[in-house]
């Protein structure tokens, strides 16, 4: 399943369960209307029409179908490819934010998804960024979805996708080009684990230092394996991505195989993690009886008042602030009485066992 992040899900009814069979890229359409009819008229099953994603002329995002499941927007072209439905009329162009939002999602699947190479797919048979009616008679006969204007900026897609990702265009494509795929990832990686400074990596391997390597990996523009994620769970796509890391610092064979070495873990982070024990939390320490007398003036009284109001102890009509004032001593009265103080030990006074008790957390 994969939802892109920041699009905004607004999920609806209709789609086909798990039917996306693969994902060639993505097809580019045309409501012919507006956002938020296109969105209504997606959630009315008689309508049997839906695309995974939307935009608004003023830079909207939807995403109302999941990318594992089978969208209704292009006949038999659904079950290969992704789809965006944009706001506006067949002849108009797309608005500046809308090339954006679009190049967003081109970018996003580029990144996710094998083989959707970074350029303008020539046919249905091809790879990339489409259009409805390249599609022809088989994805329902739509010759003027998106319209020509919008057909002439989809190279403008293009480019600001490859800004997003990092890389040059792939060459081929809107010449007709069929350049045939490069054959990623058919085969299982490897999968052992390894560890390094008291972590594990490698197949299995769960832990937000995995989500941290992932994300590093994406941000150096090593992510286009990741289906889901990062992270947290090491998945062979980690593994993939990890060996083309591994092959762009001069990697080979074994050294390559997508599994890290404390060198090349370096390198991606720039630090090696290791496990950390949890801070334990600090309190202020028991300033002494006589600290808490009229006059006195101090983030402790502040950060103790608060905690004082946490136990539902206070007698605070403003505040709790840095001054110590009757309030205070009537809410820390309040306390040692909550803790079963009673006479002259519950005069408001803080004395070391009901300081201890309140814990005030010590500003650091
Ligand atoms: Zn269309």
């Amino acid at each position: 399943m994969a939802r892109m992040p920041g699009a905004t899900w607004r999920p609806v009814p209709n789609f086909r369960k798990g039917g996306q069979l693969q994902v060639r890229g993505l097809v580019i359409h045309i409501m012919q209307g507006t956002l938020l009819g296109t969105d209504s008229w997606f959630r009315n099953p008689v309508s049997e029409a839906s695309s995974h994603w939307g935009t608004g002329r003023a830079g909207q995002l939807y995403q109302w179908v999941d990318t594992a499941d089978r969208a209704w927007a292009q006949g038999n072209g659904n079950t290969d490819w992704l789809s965006s439905e944009n706001e506006g009329r067949s002849g108009q162009l797309l608005t500046d934010d809308q090339l954006d939002r679009n190049a967003e999602i081109f970018a996003w699947i580029v990144q996710n998804y094998d083989d959707v190479p970074l350029r303008r797919a020539a046919g249905p048979s091809d790879r990339g960024l489409g259009w409805h009616g390249m599609g022809g008679k088989a994805w329902g006969n739509h010759p003027d979805c998106p319209g020509a204007p919008i057909v002439a900026q989809l190279d403008e897609i293009v480019r600001r996708a490859a800004v997003i990702v990092g890389k040059k265009p792939a060459p081929g494509g809107s010449n007709g080009g069929t350049k045939p795929s490069t054959g990623t990832g058919t085969t299982t990686p490897a999968r052992y684990k390894v560890t390094i400074n008291g972590l594990a990596y490698g197949y299995g391997a769960v832990g937000d230092h995995i989500t941290t390597a992932g994300k590093a990996l994406v941000a150096k523009g090593f992510g286009k394996h990741y289906k889901a994620g990062p992270g947290p769970t090491w998945s062979d796509a980690d593994t993939r991505n990890y060996a083309d890391f591994q092959r762009s610092l001069g990697h080979t064979g074994a050294d390559a195989d997508g599994i890290p070495g404390e060198a090349s873990l370096r390198k991606l982070l720039g630090t090696l993690p290791g496990k950390t024990k949890p801070a334990a939390p600090v309190y202020e320490p028991f300033p002494g009886a006589a600290f808490f007398s009229p006059g006195r003036r101090s983030p402790i009284i502040t950060a103790m008042g608060r905690r004082l109001v946490a136990e539902g102890c206070s007698a605070y009509t403003q505040g709790p602030g840095p001054s110590w004032t009757n309030a205070d001593r009537a809410a820390y009265a309040r306390w040692q009485k909550k803790l079963g103080y009673t006479g002259t030990a519950a005069d408001g006074i803080p004395g070391k066992k009901s300081w201890d008790a309140l814990k005030v957390p010590k500003q650091l």
